[in-house]
């Protein structure tokens, strides 16, 4: 086996007993990213020199007696995660060369714990996106099959955890981009409980949505790194102000040997919705089979309004998204259009060269949706509906004690297929905006494999399971469950 074949968990373990050194390990990767990463564009920036002093050091520690289950352990970061000394590009234009002053509070805990970071992720620019081609340094590859989207905005993490370019990865989620690139790629993604995970440092999308989260090769290793980057801070106020216990998720994952006693909701609108095609809904089924076989009881339920969440999603994000984004304004961050001649010239260039299509799109509708006269019937009206999906969720809940049902409606498309066409690709967010919406923890993990309805290789088809607020340990105990009583997750692409 090759040391980037491992898991988080497998080289941490290797690390502690000696087998490698972590400065072996973080070789091996620059090398593997070296030869692959042309191929897939995954990584926009590779921090060859600052990986292997991470290494050093994580190495150093190890022999002056430090253990840790992320010490010296090679990670990837989505780009939209500020990190001092690797540039932040959120891949835009706008911060092409963007050097960030501060560590987000998630590379302060990475850090500290001596995790190495070999480099930053692609993604949808701003994270605007379900496939990755919206970023302005080039689509992200599947690796499965590499005419393929890799699922977005988290598609460069994806696909380096698919591809065996890192051990693991974090993304960041606001409408399903955690979720949807990790089905597409056949890994572990884990959307966190709004406020589970401090967002200071995430480059700011929609602050009522977005959550930071991992994308990893296993269950266990999701929860390894949740229990590193999860808890309170100052620096962010809505951070939910309890830790997990220590250990809370690593020990979660060992509480079951099966699924007794547990009560499965499959929301009956998601199995029949349109477009949901006939290579996933095998899977799902298959997958809703394994859940029973496992002892879990699995009972209908309705979320009659889930449907409104991607209209809902689409109202709020470009709002949020707006008043977010109105901080590049060629002045304070980022690109600075010289030509300009005054100050109204300098906004509107350096804004008009900086961002791409899809983030101009959003902040117009954004700014349109909470104009005077607009906001009442637009974002008012979205917030309200809003709240009876999460009503809609807190009902379930009180029967059931998690949801499974569908991550996407297809396996991963061909890359230029929907990107021409916006509402095509929101649409694809169908089972990812309500979980976000109502701010709930949502694991996706592999169930198995169809072929594209056009025809071709096999796709990687993931499960969705959304868990009640704040209750990631339950998903994890869930997912492994799951995980060791299938093989989906071992399957890796040939590249
Ligand atoms: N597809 C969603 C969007 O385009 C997801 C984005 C996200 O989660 N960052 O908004």
């Amino acid at each position: 086996m090759h040391l980037y074949e491992l898991d988080v968990v497998a080289t941490a373990e290797g690390l502690r007993q000696k087998e490698f050194s972590s400065v072996e390990a973080t070789q091996a990767y620059l090398e593997r990213i070296d030869n692959l990463n042309p191929k897939l564009n995954a990584y926009l920036t590779v921090a060859a020199a600052e990986a292997l002093a991470a290494a050093k050091t994580a190495d150093e520690r190890r022999r002056r007696g430090e253990d840790g289950n992320l010490l010296g352990v090679p990670l990837a970061i989505k780009d939209n995660i500020t990190t001092v000394g690797i540039r932040t590009t959120a891949a835009s234009k706008i911060l092409e060369n963007y050097q960030s002053a501060y560590d987000a509070t998630v590379i302060k805990k990475l850090k500290d714990a001596g995790a190495v970071i070999l480099g930053k992720t692609n993604l949808d620019e701003f994270a605007h996106g379900a496939s990755t081609e919206n970023s302005a340094f080039g689509p992200t590859k599947n690796p499965w099959d590499t005419t393929r989207v890799p699922g977005g905005s988290s598609g460069g993490s994806a696909a380096a955890v698919a591809s065996d370019l890192c051990a693991g990865a974090l993304g960041s989620d606001t409408g399903g981009s955690i979720r949807y690139p990790a089905t597409f790629c056949g890994v572990v993604g884990l959307k966190t409980s709004y406020g589970r995970v401090s967002r200071s440092g995430l480059l700011s999308m929609t602050s009522s949505t977005d959550v930071i989260g991992p994308i990893t090769k296993s269950i266990h290793d999701a929860a390894v790194l949740l229990q590193t980057i999860a808890g309170p801070d100052s620096l962010d106020q809505t951070t939910y102000p309890k830790s997990p216990r220590d250990n809370e998720y690593a020990e979660a994952i060992s509480t079951r040997a099966d699924l007794k006693g547990l009560r499965f909701g499959v929301p009956k609108e998601w199995l029949s919705v349109g477009g949901l095609t006939a290579g996933v809904a095998k899977m799902i089924k298959e997958a809703i089979g394994t859940v029973q076989k496992l002892g879990g009881e699995v009972v209908d339920v309705s979320l009659p309004y889930a449907k409104y969440g991607i209209p809902v999603y689409y109202v709020i994000t470009p709002s949020e998204i707006s008043a977010n984004l109105a901080r590049y304004d060629g002045i304070r961050y980022g690109y600075h259009a010289t030509e300009a001649t005054n100050l109204f010239d300098v906004y509107a260039k350096s804004r008009g060269k900086g961002f791409g299509p899809e983030a101009k799109r959003r902040i117009m509708i954004g700014t349109y949706a909470l104009s005077h006269g607009y906001y009442d019937a637009y974002y008012l009206q979205a917030q309200k509906v809003r709240t009876i999906i999460c009503q809609d969720f807190d009902k379930v809940f009180k029967s059931v004690d998690a949801i499974i049902g569908p991550a996407a409606p297809h396996v991963a498309f061909k890359l230029g297929a929907k990107v021409s066409d916006p509402l095509k690709m929101y649409l694809e967010d169908i089972f990812m905006s309500p979980a976000s919406l109502a701010g709930l923890p949502s694991l996706v993990l592999p169930a198995g494999f169809a072929k594209p309805e056009e025809g071709g290789e096999e796709m990687p088809v993931g499960l969705q399971i959304i868990g009640r607020r704040f209750d990631e340990a339950a998903l994890f105990a869930i997912g492994h469950c799951f995980e060791q009583a299938t093989e989906h997750h071992i399957r890796r692409p040939k590249l």
